[in-house]
């Protein structure tokens, strides 16, 4: 056991990294946009079908930020580069989730809440008033 005691312990350091806030912030960037691949892997697998569920987008958005404040404090051009304009798919892919989620029609008869477009309830099958905007 003494190859995993230097392995987390390595000179006098945890994974003989010197840490700082910095650091801190590069590591959890990393982390976060790292955990997003997991996050959309397990509900595809859940659901047997290849799913983008809406943690992706915020876990992209998150990660990316602070991997971008992490390059602009390294100040490298192809770090920068690499972050720089990433948020801009994941803000919008938010947006369009959000005004879909806003087009659903709660049906009158069960509560449940129903794709837009759709005519009748997918749950109890009672027509459904499109909702006046
Ligand atoms: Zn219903």
């Amino acid at each position: 056991m003494d190859w995993l005691h230097n392995l987390i312990w390595h000179n006098g350091e945890l994974f003989g990294v010197a840490w700082s806030v910095w650091k801190i912030i590069g590591w959890l960037g990393n982390t976060v946009f790292f955990a997003r691949f997991f996050v959309q892997w397990y509900v595809t697998e859940k659901k047997k079908r290849v799913v983008v569920p809406v943690a992706f987008w915020w876990l992209s958005l998150a990660g990316s930020l602070l991997m971008l404040a992490y390059s602009l404090h390294k100040r490298d051009s192809v770090f920068i580069f690499a972050y720089i304009f990433t948020w801009i798919p994941y803000i919008r892919n938010l947006i369009i989730h959000r005004r879909h989620e806003e087009a659903h029609t709660d049906c009158s008869g069960c509560g449940k809440s129903c794709p837009p477009q759709s005519n009748f309830c997918p749950n109890c099958g009672a027509r459904l008033i499109p909702a006046t905007s």
